[in-house]
C-alpha cells in the first residue's frame, strides 16, 4: 500500500491528500494482532454477492465460504465481522445457529468436526460500514460529483464489509458478483465472467480471482468510471478514472506496459495474474493498495495533462510501488504484519528500480539519498529493528517498513551483486509463490540460490536497530605517500544497536586520478592507512553512498568545493552541497553553489545547491538564488523560488516574486512564488494572494497554494477569506487547504476553533483529518471534548490517526491546567493563548512526525516535502 501523507501545511502540493495517513498502513490498525491467529480451518473459496442502497449507504451481502478443517474437534466456526448485521447463516445448506461478539461471528457446528473435512457456510447480513467500504456520493460540496463505492481491506478492515477471515495468513480464492446501476461499471480481482442484466435497471457483474491471496487483498470499485482497455500479453489491462477525469489517463498510466514488461523482466517471473486494472478514485484513505490484480489508487495522485511537464517523473514513482506489490506483497504475500517489510520494503525498492532504469542511476541514487537523509533525522525509528513485535508505536514502524527496508534491500543488490541478486528474487518468488512468508523465507532463497549466507546481514539489519554512524578523519604522510583513515562508529551500543560490520569502498583521487580501496568496517574505532602516488585532492568515504548511515567527515570548505564540482557520482556532490551551506559567511562556497545550480548536470544536486543557499541566507547566496530562477526546469526553479521565501525580504525581491507569480508558465513556480511572497510578509502579499483566489488553473493549483500562503502569511486580515474558503459548498480539497491554513491563524479567536471543531462531524474524511491537524496547531484547550467525543464515536479517521489524536488530547489537556495555573498566579496579563502555543510545539512535532513517517517515498511527493521544509519553515 502506499500510505498516503496529508501535507495539510505543505505548499506545493494538492491537498486532498496523499499518502496517507490516514490510513496509514495498516499495521497500525491492528497493533494488538503482531502474531498471526492460530487457524481452524483453510478457507477454499469465498464468494460475495452484494448489492447497494446507496440513499442509506447500505451494503446488502450474501457470502458463501468453502473450508477445510484443518483441526479436530472444533465446534464452531468463527469469523471476524464488524459493523455487520448478519440475519442468517447455513452450514452445509442446514440452518445454523451464530452469535456475534467482539467483532467475532461465531457459527455453531451440528456436531464437531474432523481434521479435513469440508464445510459450505452462507451468511446473510448488510451493514452501513464506516471502514472497509466507502460510498462517495454527490453532497452539498459537489451536486455534480461522480458516484463511487470502493473497498480498502488492508490492513484488517475487509471484515468491516464481509464476514470473513480477515488475517494474512491464510489465502482463498474469490467470486465477487455485484449488481450496480446499468450505467456503472465495476472492477474486482482477477478474471470478469460476465455482465448480465438484473432487476430495476441494473446490471451484475461477475469477477472471479481464480489464484489464491490473504483477504486484505480482495476488493472492488464500482461506480460512475470511465474505462480505457488496451491488452498486454492477451490479458486486460485497463485504467479507469472518475468520470471527469478521462484526461488524467495518459499522463498518469503511459508507462504501465513497458513497467509490466519491466518488472517481468527484472524479478524473473512473468506478471502472474489475469488482468492489471488500475482505478482511481476519490477520497480514497492511501495514495494506493496493490489489490491482487486490481490497484486502487488516489484520484487526487494522478497528473494533470497540463501540469505532467512540471513534473520529473510523472506518478510513476506511485505506479511502479503499487505494480511491484503485485509480485512482493501479492503473489508471495507476509504471515503476519510484523513481516511488512518483505511487501512494503520490497515495493519501495521496485520503485526505484524503475526509477534507475527510466530516468536513470543518477535519479534513483539521488531518491535513495534523500529517503536515507530523511529516515537517519527520525530520532523515532532508529532503536527499531525492521522486524518487531513490538508495534504498539505503529506510526514509527511504518518508516521502517518502507523507507529504510527500501534501502537494506538496496544494499542486499550492491553485498550479492547484480547476477546473484536478482536470481534470488526469482528464487524467492519461485519457491514461496501463492504462500505467505517470513523473513526467514527470504534469509534461505538468498542461500539456495547464490550460496551467499546472509544471516549476519539479515541480524544488523533486519532484526538489529539504528545504523552506523561514522566519524571519519584523514591525514596524508607526505614521506610515506600514506593515506591514513581513522573511522570510528559513534552510535550509541544499546538495545537492538550493535556495531555494524559492512563493506566500504574508500576513494583517494590525486593528480594522477581515482583509487578505489575497499575495506571492512567492523570495530568501534580502527584505522586504515592506504597507499597513494601523491597528495589526496579527494576523499570519499563509501563513494556513492552505498551505505544506509550518517558520516561526520571534516573537510577544508575547498574539499568540498572541489567535491562539489568533479565527484562523479550524484550522492557524493549533494552531500557536499550540504557541508557548504553550513559555511555561512564563506563567498566562495556560495559562488561554488550558486554554480552547481545553474550547472549540474543532475538537476537534484541543482535542487540541492539551492536549498544549501537558502540555508546560507547571505547576500551572496541572495545573489546566486537570484541568477538561478532562469533554470529551464520548472521543479528546479520552483525550488529557487521558495529559496527566496527564507531571505530577508525587500522591494527587490517581492517585485520578482511577484512577477513569477502571475507570469512564470509554470504554475508549480507560480505558486511557490506566493507561498515566498508571503513568507516574507511583503507589504504587497496580501493583495496578490486575494488576487490570485480568483484565477482558475489546473486542478486548481493556484488557489491550493494562495489559500496554504495565507497560513504562512501571519495576518488575520486573510481570516474572512479562509473561513469563507473553508466552508461548506466550496471544493473540498481547496476546503482542506484553508482548514490546515486557520490552524495558524489569530490563535487567540476562539471562534476559529469553534468553526473547526464543527468540521470534526462532516462526512468527507478529509475535511475531519484537516480538521484535526488544524486544530492541533491552534492548541486551544475548548477542543478537547470534541476530539474526545469524535474518538468514541469510532467514526473512521484513518488508520494510525487515532493514536495521534489521543496524543493531541493529552498534550492539549496539559496545556489547559498549565493555563489555569498561569491564570491564577498572574491574573493581569498571564497570556495564556501564547503559553498554550508554545508548549503545544511537542504535539505539532508530533503530528509533524506522524505526516513525515507516513510520507512515502514517492519521488515526486518527496520533492514537494523538501521544497516545503525549505519553503514553509521560518527556522
Ligand atoms: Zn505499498
Amino acid at each position: 500500500m502506499k500510505i498516503r501523507w496529508h501535507k495539510l501545511r505543505r505548499r506545493a502540493v494538492r491537498l486532498a491528500v496523499i499518502l496517507f495517513v490516514a490510513a496509514l498502513l495498516g499495521v497500525a490498525a491492528r497493533a494488538d494482532r503482531p502474531y498471526a491467529p492460530t487457524r481452524d480451518y483453510h478457507l477454499e473459496n469465498v464468494r460475495v454477492v452484494l448489492h447497494f442502497d446507496l440513499d442509506q449507504r447500505k451494503v446488502i451481502g450474501d457470502v458463501t465460504h468453502t473450508l477445510t478443517m484443518l483441526r479436530a474437534g472444533v465446534t464452531h466456526l468463527d469469523f471476524d465481522c464488524a459493523e455487520l448485521t448478519v440475519s442468517s447463516a447455513r452450514v452445509n445448506g442446514k440452518d445454523a445457529t451464530f452469535d456475534l461478539h467482539n467483532e467475532k461471528l461465531s457459527v455453531q457446528l451440528a456436531q464437531p468436526a474432523k481434521s479435513g473435512e469440508k464445510f459450505t457456510v452462507e451468511l446473510k447480513y448488510e451493514g452501513k460500514p464506516t471502514s472497509g467500504l466507502y460510498f462517495i456520493l454527490p453532497d452539498k460540496d459537489d451536486p455534480g460529483r461522480a458516484k463511487e463505492i470502493w473497498t480498502q481491506g488492508e490492513a484488517e478492515d475487509t471484515h468491516h464489509y464481509i464476514p470473513i477471515y480477515d488475517y494474512p495468513n491464510d489465502r482463498t480464492t474469490s467470486e465477487m458478483i455485484l449488481t450496480v446501476p446499468a450505467d456503472w461499471i465495476t472492477v474486482s480481482n482477477g478474471k470478469l465472467l460476465g455482465v448480465q442484466d438484473a432487476p430495476d435497471g441494473q446490471k451484475t457483474w461477475t469477477w472471479r480471482q481464480s489464484q489464491p491471496v490473504s483477504t486484505y487483498l480482495i476488493s472492488f470499485v464500482a461506480g460512475e468510471y470511465k474505462e480505457k482497455k488496451e491488452t498486454w500479453h492477451n490479458i486486460p489491462v485497463t485504467f479507469n478514472v472518475p468520470r471527469g477525469m478521462e484526461d488524467t489517463i495518459e499522463p498518469t498510466f503511459r508507462h504501465t506496459k513497458e513497467m509490466l514488461d519491466f518488472f517481468s523482466d527484472r524479478f524473473g517471473v512473468a506478471y502472474p495474474w489475469d488482468q492489471y486494472a488500475q482505478t482511481a478514485v476519490h477520497d480514497f484513505v492511501a495514495s494506493g493498495m496493490e489489490n491482487v490484480s486490481a490497484t486502487t489508487l488516489a484520484a487526487r495522485d494522478m497528473i494533470h495533462a497540463d501540469l505532467s511537464s512540471e513534473k520529473p517523473e510523472a506518478a510513476d514513482g506511485l505506479i511502479s510501488h503499487e505494480m511491484t506489490h503485485q509480485w512482493f506483497g501479492d503473489l508471495v504475500t507476509c504471515k503476519d504484519w510484523t513481516n511488512t517489510w518483505l511487501n512494503e520494503g520490497f515495493a519501495t525498492f521496485g520503485a526505484t528500480l524503475w526509477q534507475e532504469h527510466y530516468y536513470g542511476a543518477d535519479a534513483s541514487q539521488y531518491s535513495l539519498w534523500r529517503d536515507k537523509n530523511a529516515w537517519v533525522q527520525s530520532k523515532e525509528l532508529y532503536p527499531i529493528p525492521i522486524v518487531t513485535r513490538d508495534i504498539n508505536d505503529s506510526v514509527e514502524y511504518v518508516g521502517n517498513v518502507y523507507d529504510k527496508a527500501g534501502w537494506v534491500i538496496h544494499m542486499l543488490r550492491e553485498q550479492l551483486g547484480d547476477d546473484a541478486f536478482f536470481r534470488a528474487l526469482k528464487h524467492y518468488l519461485e519457491v514461496n509463490r501463492l504462500q505467505n512468508v517470513v523473513s526467514a523465507d527470504l534469509a534461505k532463497a538468498i542461500e539456495e540460490s547464490s550460496g551467499t549466507n546472509v544471516d549476519l546481514f539479515f541480524d544488523q539489519w533486519i532484526y538489529g536497530a539504528g545504523a552506523p554512524r561514522f566519524t571519519v578523519r584523514s591525514s596524508y604522510d607526505e614521506a610515506t605517500k600514506k593515506v591514513s583513515l581513522n573511522v570510528k562508529q559513534s552510535q550509541k551500543i544499546e538495545g537492538h544497536v550493535g556495531l555494524f560490520r559492512v563493506s566500504v569502498d574508500v576513494a583517494i583521487t590525486t593528480s594522477r586520478g581515482e583509487r578505489l580501496f575497499p575495506i571492512e568496517v567492523s570495530k568501534a574505532d580502527e584505522t586504515f592507512a592506504f597507499d597513494v602516488d601523491g597528495p589526496p585532492v579527494m576523499v570519499l568515504f563509501d563513494k556513492g553512498d552505498k551505505i544506509l548511515k550518517t558520516v561526520d567527515f571534516q573537510k577544508i570548505p575547498e574539499d568540498w568545493i572541489r567535491q562539489l564540482q568533479t565527484a562523479s557520482e550524484v550522492p557524493d556532490r549533494a552531500d557536499a552541497a550540504i557541508a557548504l551551506g553550513l559555511l555561512r559567511d564563506n563567498e566562495a562556497a556560495a559562488n561554488a553553489l550558486g554554480e552547481a545550480a545553474q550547472h549540474d548536470r543532475f538537476w537534484g544536486v541543482r535542487e540541492e545547491a539551492l536549498r544549501a543557499l537558502g540555508r546560507m541566507n547571505s547576500a551572496p547566496a541572495r545573489k546566486q538564488v537570484l541568477s538561478a530562477l532562469s533554470n529551464d526546469q520548472p521543479w528546479v526553479r520552483a525550488v529557487a523560488v521558495e529559496q527566496l521565501g527564507r531571505f530577508h525580504s525587500d522591494d527587490d525581491i517581492a517585485k520578482r516574486l511577484q512577477k513569477l507569480s502571475s507570469e512564470d508558465k509554470a504554475y508549480a513556480v507560480r505558486g511557490a512564488a506566493l507561498q515566498s511572497l508571503a513568507l516574507g510578509k511583503s507589504p504587497s502579499a496580501e493583495p496578490i494572494l486575494e488576487k490570485a483566489m480568483g484565477m482558475s488553473s489546473p486542478q486548481d493549483v493556484l488557489r491550493s497554494a494562495a489559500l496554504r500562503a495565507m497560513g504562512s502569511l501571519g495576518d488575520n486580515s486573510v481570516v474572512p477569506a479562509l473561513l469563507e474558503w473553508s466552508s461548506p459548498g466550496k471544493p473540498s480539497a481547496l476546503r482542506s487547504i484553508a482548514i490546515g491554513s486557520l490552524g495558524r491563524a489569530d490563535l487567540k479567536n476562539h471562534d476559529i476553533t469553534a468553526r473547526l471543531i464543527s468540521y470534526l462531524n462532516e462526512s468527507s474524511f478529509d475535511i475531519r483529518f484537516a480538521a484535526i491537524f488544524a486544530l492541533g496547531r491552534r492548541g486551544d484547550p475548548t477542543a478537547i471534548e470534541p476530539l474526545e467525543a469524535m474518538l468514541k464515536s469510532g467514526g473512521s479517521v484513518g488508520i494510525g490517526v487515532p493514536h495521534a489524536v489521543e496524543d493531541l488530547i493529552e498534550q492539549l489537556k496539559g496545556k489547559a491546567a498549565q493555563q489555569k495555573g498561569a491564570a491564577a498566579a498572574d491574573a493581569k496579563n498571564g497570556d495564556a493563548a501564547a503559553a498554550s502555543t508554545t508548549g503545544n510545539q511537542e504535539v505539532i512535532d508530533r503530528l509533524d512526525r506522524l505526516e513525515q513517517t507516513i510520507g512515502e517515498m514517492n519521488d515526486r511527493l518527496r520533492k514537494m516535502e523538501a521544497s516545503m521544509n525549505a519553503g514553509g519553515k521560518s527556522d
